[in-house]
């Protein structure tokens, strides 16, 4: 038996009929990888920040570069008796403030380059919300589209067994990333385990309930959102009923911050997917476009104004929400961008020129490594809750996400204050503080 996406028990024999989409759910990505130098863009931000808050030069140089990249070769056993050979990495960006910590990407656009800019991203989005870990990212250069079920499961156990040597509870916690999920982890913990000769729940994040995930782990990034969407409320005396939000993107992320925005009493007046916008100026029913994406497989069925894809960036709100895609606010569009917020929900979603026009227009950018954090905190909770064998409630995950989300706004708030920072800058600037102090502790 094991388990699927839906975390019900299935048969071998019903797997092996499965299509690959109905195991893993893979959405098709349109937006594809990262941007053109993912490592380059990173380096960039990170020193112009370093350079603002006076960082010791040899603090910086000791930070930039990752601990140690692995590059491996999987080898899969396909269906018909071939073999492929496949390209993985790891990249262990910094683990001075914790074990290593990020996702595993399977996509064909992978490079080193991008899974090394996002273990660096990782090590700053821990520090930023203040969790005992450092930053890594690894990646398989596939499309898993092309894989059968059966495949999926040799090339996810592949990878556990490449990285096995360098990961473990207290050294490196990989967790699911785009086109990887529950199921996945479930196959490469078990793998991890075996090799092991013990039970090693705490080696991944992101398993499914029934093997050590967390309550809340599924939503905790819209939540997260929504956590700091009520900061930002409260600092700027936004009264929620009357802040009108639109959001890019519908999946994950963007359904659960669009279902906990309106609940909390938001006007989420549109929301888009790869097939268009839907809009509605008095506030979209989402329990409706929840419903019609499921049943559908877009929102663009739901009731309200259907507009075009990409119309939902330009829309006259206060709150824009861009959960899709690295790069959707680019320099062709910023200048068109009427919202005077925009929180970050996406990985990289505002392009280091597009951030130059919107900060002269004076919209305000809530950070990724702030804005989407709440995944990586239940993460984090996840790791505790499977080394205590104990397990929490949702809404004490909910409750203890919260309180985490809200004291790094404030932290990033107070440094936007007395320094005059960006909330990008003020953000990594926190986070690089926190991550030079513990290097500096280790040196002798
Ligand atoms: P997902 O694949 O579940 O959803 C992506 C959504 O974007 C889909 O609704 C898709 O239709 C839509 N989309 C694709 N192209 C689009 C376009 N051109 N215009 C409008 N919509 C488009 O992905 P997700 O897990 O929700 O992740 C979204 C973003 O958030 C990614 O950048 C991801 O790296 C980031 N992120 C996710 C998590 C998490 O826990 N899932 C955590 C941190 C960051």
């Amino acid at each position: 038996m094991i388990y699927s996406k839906l975390q019900v028990l299935i048969s071998i024999d019903e797997l092996a009929t499965m299509k690959v989409e109905e195991v893993i759910k893979i959405p098709k990505r349109k937006g594809g990888p990262m941007s053109l130098n993912p490592w380059q863009e990173a380096v960039t931000n990170l020193e112009a920040v370093a350079k603002q808050i006076g960082l010791d030069e040899n603090l910086l140089k000791i930070i930039e570069k990752p601990d140690r990249v692995l590059e491996f070769k999987l080898v899969v056993k396909k269906d018909d008796g071939s073999y492929t050979v496949f390209t993985g990495f790891r990249s262990q960006h910094n683990n001075a403030r914790g074990p290593y910590k990020g996702g595993i990407r399977f996509h064909p656009g992978v490079t080193k380059e991008e899974v090394m800019a996002l273990s660096l991203w990782m090590t700053l989005k821990c520090a930023v919300v203040g969790i005992p870990y450092g930053g890594g990212k690894g990646g398989v250069i596939v499309d898993p589209h092309k894989l059968s079920p059966a495949e999926l499961e040799r090339l996810s156990r592949a990878y556990a067994r490449a990285v096995a040597p360098i990961i473990g509870p207290d050294k490196d916690v990989p967790a699911p990333d785009v086109n990887t999920n529950a199921q996945i982890m479930a196959w490469m913990v078990d793998e991890y385990s075996h090799l092991k000769g013990e039970l090693s729940l705490a080696t991944f994040t992101g398993k499914p309930i029934e093997m050590g995930g967390s309550q809340g782990r599924t939503e905790a990034t819209g939540r997260g959102g929504v956590d700091v969407l009520n900061s930002l409320a409260k600092y700027y005396k936004l009264s929620p009923k009357e802040t009108t939000v639109a959001i890019q993107g519908f999946g994950n992320v963007g359904s659960w911050f669009a279902t906990f925005a309106a609940q909390e009493g938001y006007k989420v007046v549109a929301v888009s997917d790869s097939r268009g916008t839907i809009y509605n100026p008095q506030g979209l029913d989402i329990e409706e476009v929840v419903k019609t994406k499921k049943e559908k497989g877009s929102v663009t069925g739901a009731s309200g104004e259907k507009l075009g894809r990409d119309d939902v960036l330009s829309l006259d709100v206060d709150v824009l929400v861009p959960a899709a895609l690295e790069g959707a606010i680019n320099e062709t569009n910023a200048e068109g961008i009427k919202a005077k917020y925009v929180i970050e929900m996406a990985n990289g979603p505002t392009t280091v020129e597009a951030e130059k026009i919107l900060l002269k227009k004076g919209v305000k950018v809530i950070p990724d490594v702030l804005a989407n954090a709440g995944g990586v905190t239940v993460s984090y909770f996840e790791w505790v809750q499977n080394r205590q064998g104990y397990y929490w409630p949702k809404a004490e995950v909910f409750a203890k996400l919260e309180k985490i989300m809200a004291q790094a706004f404030d932290e990033m708030m107070a440094k936007v204050e007395e320094k005059g920072l960006t909330h990008r800058q003020a953000a990594y600037a926190n986070a690089l503080t926190k991550i030079a102090a513990a290097v500096k502790q280790r040196l002798s």
